[in-house]
């Protein structure tokens, strides 16, 4: 680009200069060429004169420079000062002596054999009859540029060095500038998520970036100048090319190993297409998630409905015996108090997505987890389960959502509470870590096998529900544990053995949660 600026900077100049200097040789032989026209005709008005008082003998007398030709208006060649007479031949046919016969002057330009060079002629006619013509040669444009040939050389180089230092400093001035432009764009396409390339219209890549780079193969090989149609995905890339210069702009999906991306393409113009590259992963996924949910949710809600409609109009149909009748009511009393339950975790996920990042302020977490175990120690005294807090920590501060904290916590242990044995334990460990909080819930209880381990995090999933059997639950706690855990920009980890127990970790960070 510099190379090129600089050339194109330099040739201009040289080719202006060169012009300039051709143009004002052919103006200076313009202009000698008039006045040597314009003197001629006056020495013959003086000439015509003096030949009408003298005769041609008296001319000589003249001296004069030029050559002097006098004919008869038959072109026979009565008198010249430069040549012999009788060495002339007719001059009748000359063009200037035709222009001068039939209108009383003719001036003629052409090279002389008689004095070998370009020669201006004047030709007028006399009173006896007879024309006169005057020649007198004239310097072509050659001859006068080799007077003047050295100054010129010096001129040309003078202005070739001027022009190569014009040249240098114009083009660092604007290179300097547009380099800084260059890198500032590179510093930003680099640092994009996002995979940017710009193609021409033949599909050339022109420029492309680091996260485009990374999509097509993750190697650090040099793509500008190649085709988008040699690199992966090339009958894929070639469609979308083909509808974007069909309607300017278009979209494709690709699958690559695990992920997702969103190609979208338009026209820049007439001069090429940009391609930005997009992995919507996690998009999909929230969308399928999101449907799926909704599915979900109508479902779930459902079977515990369809249960106390049951119930209740086998009780009003009066098919039921009146010591079954409590059985039958707390059959009704448990679905119902499920169904509430279900609705309320249903609402604090729904809110969890809206969590205005507003709602993270300075907290303790110490407070925090003794108000959860504080909550379940109803429950776990009618289970017959003991919980402990154990820490050494006096404060644990952090950034967070103490409500959502507690809830996270609450939910660990009531799990913990609820698939326990009778005498079991759950204790709640709290422990820093360089830069987190480690809170470690570990039960005595029923232990999760290996394979449900991540599912138990998807929403409304339930461990075999003959296992969970007579335990209340909507199989929507630990979704509300992970995404809160998730917000707070911390982990989640399950250790468990199928009888021995469960230990849940949570990770969060001590800052910038
Ligand atoms: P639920 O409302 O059923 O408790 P969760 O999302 O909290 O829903 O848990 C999902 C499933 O994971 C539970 O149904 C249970 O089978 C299993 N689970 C969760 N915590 C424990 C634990 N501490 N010990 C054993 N199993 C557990």
């Amino acid at each position: 680009m510099r190379r090129k600026l600089f050339y194109s900077l330099f040739l201009l100049t040289i080719v202006a200069v060169s012009l300039t200097i051709s143009l004002l040789l052919f103006a200076s032989y313009r202009q000698v060429t008039e006045e040597n026209t314009r003197s001629l005709k006056n020495m013959a008005y003086v000439i015509q004169n003096v030949c009408r008082t003298l005769d041609y003998k008296s001319i000589e007398k003249l001296n004069l420079q030029d050559r002097l030709t006098i004919m008869a208006s038959d072109g026979t060649v009565l008198y010249d000062n430069y040549i012999d007479v009788g060495k002339l031949d007719n001059h009748l046919q000359r063009e200037e002596i035709q222009k001068a016969l039939s209108s009383g002057e003719g001036i003629a330009s052409r090279r002389s054999d008689t004095l070998s060079k370009e020669v201006i002629y004047y030709a007028v006619s006399l009173p006896q009859g007879n024309v006169m013509r005057l020649a007198r040669a004239n310097d072509t444009v050659f001859q006068q540029f080799k007077g003047i040939v050295h100054y010129c050389i010096g001129i040309f180089i003078l202005i070739t060095v001027l022009a190569f230092l014009a040249a240098r400093y114009l083009t660092s001035k604007v290179i300097i500038p547009y380099k800084r432009k260059k890198q500032e764009l590179k510093a930003i396409t680099n640092n994009m998520d996002e995979g940017l390339v710009v193609l021409d219209n033949n599909g050339e890549i022109l420029s492309i970036n680091k996260s485009a780079i990374r999509f097509f193969s993750g190697s650090k090989e040099d793509y500008v100048g190649q085709n988008i149609s040699v690199l992966p995905f090339a009958k894929e890339m070639e469609q979308l090319l083909k509808n974007i210069q069909q309607s300017d702009k278009s979209t494709l999906i690709i699958n690559k190993e695990s992920s997702t991306y969103q190609v979208n393409g338009s026209k820049t113009g007439e001069q090429g297409i940009v391609l930005l590259i997009m992995d919507v992963t996690e998009k999909m996924a929230s969308e399928k998630l999101r449907r799926e949910f909704s599915a979900n949710v109508s479902h779930e809600l459902k079977t515990p409905l369809q249960s106390i409609l049951g119930y209740s109009e086998i009780m009003i149909n009066g098919m039921v015996r009146d010591a079954d009748r409590p059985r039958f009511l707390q059959k009704i009393y448990d679905e119902a108090k499920n169904l509430l339950q279900m609705i309320d975790d249903i609402i604090r996920l729904s809110r969890l997505d809206e969590q205005p990042a507003d709602a993270i302020v300075p907290m303790d977490l110490l407070p925090v987890a003794q108000r959860a175990l504080k909550r379940l120690m109803p429950k776990a005294e009618k289970n017959n389960v003991t919980l402990g807090l154990k820490t050494e920590l006096t404060s644990l501060p952090m950034n967070g959502v103490p409500q959502l904290l507690e809830e996270i916590l609450a939910n660990l242990i009531d799990n913990g509470v609820k698939y326990n044995k009778s005498c079991g334990r759950v204790d709640v460990f709290l422990e820093s870590k360089e830069k987190y909080w480690v809170i470690r819930v570990v039960d005595t209880g029923i232990g999760i096998a290996a394979a449900e381990k991540e599912r138990i995090f998807e929403r409304f999933y339930r461990v075999d529900k003959s296992r969970n059997k007579g335990v209340e639950g909507t199989g929507l706690g630990l979704s509300i544990v992970k995404h809160g855990v998730m917000l707070h920009k911390g982990k989640i980890n399950v250790n468990s053995r199928v009888g021995e127990g469960t230990e849940v970790v949570v990770k969060l960070p001590k800052e910038n949660a």
